[in-house]
Parts: C-alpha cells; structure tokens; sequence
C-alpha cells in the first residue's frame, strides 16, 4: 500500500506539477476540460484490475458481477442522454470508438466522404496517414469561403462518388452543421450517415446544439471534451447495428475493457444529466462567443487578427493569423508565456506548413467549468488580444491570468 509519493518520487513530481499547470494557468485548449474529482475517484478504483472481456451478463471472466453493474449503469445513462437505442461504452478513445464504427458499417476499400482535416476535420475521417486514409477510398468536402461546409459540394460528391459511408464531425470547425441535410444527402446516394460528435456533445447533452442521434445511423464521441469526463470513447446507434457494432469493439480491434475507465464514465454521464451541467454549458457558450465578439473588435483586427467565419456557435473560437505579424507557433508561444494554454491550427488554405500554421484553435469548456462568468471571459478575451498585439507587456498580462486563476480556484482540494 506504499502511496505514490513514496514508490516512486520522479512519477509523482511530474503529476504534482501537472496539477498545479492546471491550477494555475488557464486551459483554453478546445478539447480539454476538467474531471470531477468522483469521475478520477473512479478511474483511480480497483476495477482497474478487472479482466471483463465481453459485454454485461455475457463475459468471458469470472467475477464479473460488479463490473457489470457499473457498466450497464454507464449504457443506459448515456443512452437515456441522447435519446439512442444503443450504446457500447467500451471503445479506449475517440479513435477506437471511430476505428471500430467504421469497420462496422464499411469494408476495406469501401469509399468514404469526410471534412478536409486541413478544413477542420478529424484524423480519423480519413486522413492519409490514419487508418481511415490508408484502408479507404477517401473523398473529402470542404469548407467554403464563408469559412462554413459547402454543402453543395458534399451532395455535388456524394453523387459523383457514392460513398458507402458519409461522415459529418469535425475537429476545430466553429458553427454547427446541418444533420437533416446531410441525412437527406446520404439518403439519396444510400450511404450510411456517421456522426462523430467528440468536440460537441457536451452541448448536445444540455439541449444547446441539434442532436446527431435523431438524424445519423451511427454517432461516436469521446468523453473527455465537452462532456467532461474521462478519456475516452462512445458509440451511438440504431438497434439495427447493434450486433456488428459490439463485435466490432470487441473482438474486433479490443480485448478486455477498462471497467474503471467505464465506471468513471458512467458518473460523468450522471453529471451530464444535471441542471449544473446545463447552465456550465451555456457559459461555455457564451464565453465562445464573447471570445469571438473581442477578437473581431477594430482595435483587434487592426493589427491583423480574426475569427474564421466570423464568430461561433459552439465552444471554440478559430483565430485567422494570415495577416497578423504573428503565425500560428508564435501566437501559441506567446500565449504560454502569460500563462494561457491554446493550440496552434491550421486553418482552411493555410499558407504556412502544419508545424507552424496560421491559426490558434481557443476553447472555452475548461475555464466554464471552472467556474468562469460572462465577466471573467470577457477579461481573458482582452488578455488574449492584448498579448497578440505587437509590444505586449507579458508581465502585466501574466499578472491578469494569475489574477483569474485565482478568482476560479481548480481542484481547492488537491494539492
Ligand atoms: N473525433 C474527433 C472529432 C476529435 O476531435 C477527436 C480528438 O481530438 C477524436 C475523434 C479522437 O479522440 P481521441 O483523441 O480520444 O482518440
């Protein structure tokens, strides 16, 4: 029962700073956000040391019993969330979840259709170097000069190419996409309609964004992004898929489950359902927003910065840096020198390489759950245009971050 400290110093220093980072920094990477401490009580558990291969009431381990619970407590809440006649709670990550409801509707040289990643897609919509890229036949949409998806051109290749499988989801796209016309695409050409709603289904939970589940076959997620629990994956689907869904997971591309993973997920599906969980929500909404409100001010845009599509509807904002002096690898840099953590991303056309790009990817989930008002965004926005202008006072600004981390403690219970 050694505790961690004592075992093994060198592992807990490094968690011990990556705590206090989190505490006293702020976390505007969009796909991040803070567990509840009961979600990593969970996670910390001894169902870790549970072998569980197969599903509740069908294993191939003995001492099933208890996972058991825990895991069908996991799919009917997560069911009863989104409204879905079936879930399967075991995919390891985002990717695994996609990976295994690919293979599940698609075969091996099947044709896909999925948002460009240098648009604003996901590695796994098809990218060349993914397994989606490299076992099929990849057709990509795009977005438009408006800097939104261009539908047009999704029905224009839908009828040219006639996927198997059309995929709408997206990684850093900053506005919601229209699930009835994609449907009414995929219906037409007879592909199957995958959701991948990892970045939004937070909001979809709290009722402020459509829901995917009513328009699409299949609907995958992680759980750790807006929805806030641990890392993770979902998948979502019609009755009809459920067999080769299953199977997919397991045996398909995973062996035993990670029934403290699992668990950890159920308690976050509770959070999700709550009235608390709503109203973080709709702050996170209205920090994005007042985000892109400040970003797209003229003493802002002045000096070269602005917001792809020109504001948002969801928890993200993307800064378009093609006419600021800053590209994408210094704007991040200089931000972590105030102590705010975002992610450098290309943006649509990027005319610089992957590596540097010239656009900054700001989300908002973290800092809402941490308790940030209207009044506190509005303060980080000004720090963030402030620090991206030329002849930035970095400590004067540090000071400011320092002075929010303060005002929303993090975890007051973890040291
Ligand atoms: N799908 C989308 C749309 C994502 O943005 C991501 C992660 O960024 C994933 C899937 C993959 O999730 P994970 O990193 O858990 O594999």
């Amino acid at each position: 029962n050694t505790p961690l400290h004592e075992l093994d110093p060198d592992v807990a220093a490094a968690v011990d700073a990556e705590l206090h980072r989190q505490q006293s920094t702020l976390e505007m990477i969009a796909s991040e956000n803070f567990a509840p401490v009961a979600v990593m009580e969970a996670q910390g558990s001894v169902l870790t040391n549970k072998y569980a291969e197969g599903y509740p009431g069908r294993r191939y381990y003995g001492g099933c019993e208890h996972v058991d619970v825990a895991e069908q407590i996991a799919i009917d809440r997560i069911k009863d969330l989104f409204g879905a006649e079936y879930a399967n709670v075991q995919p390891h990550s985002g990717a695994s979840a996609n990976q295994a409801a690919l293979f599940a509707i698609a075969q091996p040289g099947d044709t896909i259709l999925g948002l460009d990643l240098a648009h604003g897609g996901h590695l796994t919509h098809g990218m060349r170097l993914n397994f989606s890229g490299k076992q099929f036949d990849v057709v990509a949409y795009h977005v438009d000069e408006a800097g939104l998806v261009d539908m047009a051109e999704v029905e224009r290749l839908a009828k040219e190419h006639r996927p198997k499988v059309i995929i709408a989801g997206w990684s850093a796209y900053p506005r919601q996409l229209d699930f009835a016309e994609f449907r009414r695409i995929a219906d037409e050409v007879e592909a199957y309609l995958w959701v991948d709603m990892a970045h939004f289904a937070g909001l979809v939970a709290a009722g402020l964004h459509p829901n995917p589940v009513e328009y699409a076959d299949v609907v995958t997620s992680t759980t750790h992004k807006t929805l806030g629990g641990p890392r993770g994956g979902i998948i979502l689907a019609k009755k009809e898929f459920a067999k080769k869904l299953n199977s997919s997971v397991f045996p398909g591309f995973q062996g035993g489950p990670l029934e403290h993973v699992i668990a950890a997920k159920a308690v976050s599906f509770k959070v999700a359902a709550s009235e608390e969980f709503k109203e973080r929500q709709q702050r996170t909404l209205d920090g994005a927003r007042i985000l892109a409100e400040r970003l797209t001010q003229a003493d802002v845009t002045e000096h070269g910065v602005s917001v792809l599509s020109g504001g948002t509807d969801v928890h993200l904002v993307l800064v378009d840096l093609r006419n600021s002096e800053l590209d994408g690898q210094q704007a991040e840099d200089r931000l972590h020198e105030v102590g705010i953590t975002v992610n450098r991303n290309a943006i649509p056309n990027d005319p610089r390489p992957p590596m540097v790009t010239s656009g900054l990817r700001i989300g908002t989930p973290a800092l809402a759950t941490r308790g940030f008002q209207a009044e506190d965004f509005a303060e980080v926005a000004d720090v963030i245009a402030e620090t991206l202008k030329p002849g930035f006072d970095a400590e004067a600004l540090k000071a400011r971050v320092t002075a929010l981390a303060d005002k929303h403690p993090l975890y007051p219970g973890l040291k």
